[in-house]
């Protein structure tokens, strides 16, 4: 039987990435904020200072391995249950993956730690970084993403401005959109004016299309996102379901999907894509004491914690 990895996961039917490798630098579930609409849940350790959070020579051991045995993505993502750029070596672990192999890396990072040069510095041979910008002022960003202590709007604005004049490669913004919490139109206008700051290459908006952190965030009617698009500059984007055909086919095991799960919750539509199988190959899988089920706008979604 073959090992299974502790530091990459998926290829996972990305909404905006087709079939992405995951690689997971941070313990569940260690970041800088601790957004209402997380879909990881509540942040455990909520930091803002950067270590080796995990052994740089098992994780590149691990993509080895993956390059190796596998190597079939659309992309290698640095995503998972926490902000990657706490990770003190990424920068070092995306060279290493960038001398082996063409498969374009992206960094999901929340932006925060933009004012930091090292930072800066690490995400360079990227060849793609999705920020996050959910808020307009110093209130409504404690109030939505709860960041430590000693963040504060401005400064991240103006790390992320830096990163722009410095980054060459393609830098994507996400708005991540909520009913009665930041989707009115002027508060939408808002985003967008501190999104223009940015010269982000694309804008995606995003809602609670998944379980969130606080039960009670309401996500935005996909027809209202279409309408908000033409508030950003350039034009947002909504970012739809998992277009069809985007997971490639993946070798099934519980651990797998276990695995999956423990990251971002599922429905087992999603998960049968992810793995490129049918709905009852993967039902019998879920039937696990580990497995934990929440209802959604109607879904079941399926997560492990
Ligand atoms: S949504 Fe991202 S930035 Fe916000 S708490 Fe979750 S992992 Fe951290």
């Amino acid at each position: 039987m073959t090992t299974p990895y502790k530091y990459l996961f998926g290829p996972v039917p990305s909404r905006r990435l087709g079939g992405s490798l995951g690689i997971d630098v941070t313990p569940f579930k260690t970041c800088s904020f601790d957004c209402i609409f997380c879909q990881c849940g509540c942040t455990t350790r909520l930091a803002v200072e950067r270590g080796e959070l995990v052994p740089l020579a098992e994780v590149c051991a691990e993509v080895e391995r993956w390059l190796k045995e596998d190597g079939a993505a659309d992309v290698i993502t640095f995503a998972g249950s926490g902000e990657p750029t706490l990770y003190s070596r990424l920068g070092e672990l995306i060279d290493f993956i960038k001398a082996r192999t063409d498969i374009p890396v992206i960094v999901l990072s929340n932006g925060t730690l933009l004012y930091r040069p090292d930072v800066r510095r690490d995400l360079l041979d990227a060849d793609s970084v999705k920020i996050s910008l959910s808020a307009w002022d110093e209130t409504s960003f404690q109030k939505i993403n709860r960041p430590a202590p000693g963040l504060s709007f401005e400064q991240i604005l103006e790390g992320e401005r830096e990163f722009r004049a410095e980054f060459e490669g393609s830098i994507w913004l996400e708005v991540f959109l909520m009913e009665g919490v930041n989707s009115d139109f002027d508060q939408v206008q808002k985003i967008a004016a501190a999104a223009a700051e940015i010269r982000p290459d694309k804008i995606h908006l995003n809602t609670a299309v998944r379980p969130p952190a606080e039960a009670d965030v309401l996500p935005v009617a996909k027809e209202k996102l279409e309408t908000l698009c033409g508030v950003f500059t350039p034009r947002a984007e909504v970012i739809a379901s998992f277009s069809a055909g985007a997971g490639p086919a993946t070798e099934l095991s519980a651990e797998k999907v276990i695995d999956l799960i423990r990251r971002h919750p599922a429905t087992a539509a999603q998960l049968a894509q992810s793995f490129g199988t049918v709905l009852t190959e993967i039902l019998p899988l879920l039937d696990d004491p580990r497995v934990q089920i929440e209802v959604r706008g109607g879904e079941t979604y399926y997560k492990c914690r």
